[in-house]
């Protein structure tokens, strides 16, 4: 059987992703066996020319992680578009924008005021701001341009699927791709891969009532975690009810909170807005003021709610 070909790509990035593929382990194996790496950044000299220079269609499967954050990220997105017959998110920055979307709180001008104006580590008493073009005696140099908004790659390019997860679980990624070699029929373009179609509630281990109730909510440090019971009914914020399970509930079996990194569950497109739904219910108290006192308890609600997703959210961004 021909070999596929393979192709994994950064966008607006930790590298967590990227670590993710080599986590397969011996899986990785596996994977090499029945795909050529065309393209892969953090570990080949592959440069982007050569990948322009590919006929359209020739790479088999693209897994494209990290938002779109600047120029480049947007050319190389288009690039891998027209270059692959499969595009993948993969990853929650490139499925919805991820920690890089947090960024879209801000405007890029407060962004650049505060790295080359405010921090405690800058000195620039000229000011001096990023160009996207420097002439030097060696000739001109171009650096990409930095956007004002941060976008998931949807927003951008045409998706195929998307793999949730900040990062995805190794072993997901593992039958994705193992799917994908055997040839089976793939599931509709858009689809969820590498997750379960339910929330991580319905997966979580820890004790939960039928009416939970909150009366004060608690950061996780300052309650003493009983390793039991489900975080919210100890008051501490967990975004399972507002996210797809797949990973595990890999946090929670870690005794912290989930934080919402694999996305809106099925039938939900705003984690942000369901989470807070869910937490409307829970509030013990049928008196506004009191209300109002409970739901002030919760620390950077916007933060929180849409950590791993303001970028792909109806929200979008912080309107300046
Ligand atoms: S809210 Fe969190 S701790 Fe509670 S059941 Fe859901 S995933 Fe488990
Ligand atoms: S428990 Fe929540 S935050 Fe943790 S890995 Fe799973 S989806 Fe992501």
């Amino acid at each position: 059987m021909a070999k596929l070909k393979l192709a994994i790509y950064w966008g607006a990035a930790c590298g967590g992703c990227c670590v993710s593929v080599l986590d397969t382990h011996e899986g990785l194996l596996d994977i090499v066996a029945a795909a050529d790496l065309v393209f892969w950044p953090i570990a080949l000299d592959v440069k982007y020319k050569d990948v322009e220079a590919l006929p359209d269609q020739s790479i088999d499967l693209t897994l494209f992680n990290g938002a779109v954050r600047n120029s480049e990220n947007k050319h190389m997105a288009q690039v891998l578009r027209k270059k692959s017959k499969i595009l993948v998110a993969y990853g929650s920055c490139a499925y919805m924008g991820g920690i890089p979307g947090l960024a879209n709180f801000f405007s890029r001008e407060d962004i650049f005021k505060r790295a080359y104006d405010e921090s405690e580590s800058t000195l620039n008493p000229g000011r001096v701001r990023p160009v996207t073009k420097n002439v030097m005696k060696e000739g001109e140099i171009e650096i990409p341009e930095f956007f004002n908004d941060v976008y998931p790659l949807s927003q951008v390019v045409d998706v195929d699927y998307m793999i949730p997860g900040c990062p995805p679980q190794s072993s997901r990624l593992a039958e994705v791709f193992m799917a994908i070699v055997s040839g089976a029929p793939l599931p509709p373009k858009g689809t969820v891969v590498g997750a379960l179609d339910k929330t991580n509630c319905d997966e979580c281990k820890r004790k939960k009532s039928e009416n939970k109730t909150i009366k004060r909510f608690y950061r996780p440090w300052e309650i003493e975690d009983d390793k039991e019971t489900c975080f919210l009914e100890q008051g501490v914020i967990c975004l399972g009810p507002a996210t797809r399970s797949g990973c595990g509930v890999r946090c929670v079996e870690g005794n912290g909170p989930c934080r919402g990194c694999y996305g809106p569950p099925p039938g939900a497109t705003d984690p942000g807005a369901k989470m807070m739904s869910a937490i409307g219910t829970m509030i013990d108290s049928n008196e506004p003021e009191e209300i109002d006192s409970i739901i002030e308890q919760i620390v950077d609600p916007a933060g929180l709610f849409y950590r791993f997703s303001l970028p792909g959210s109806i929200l979008g961004r912080k309107l300046l």
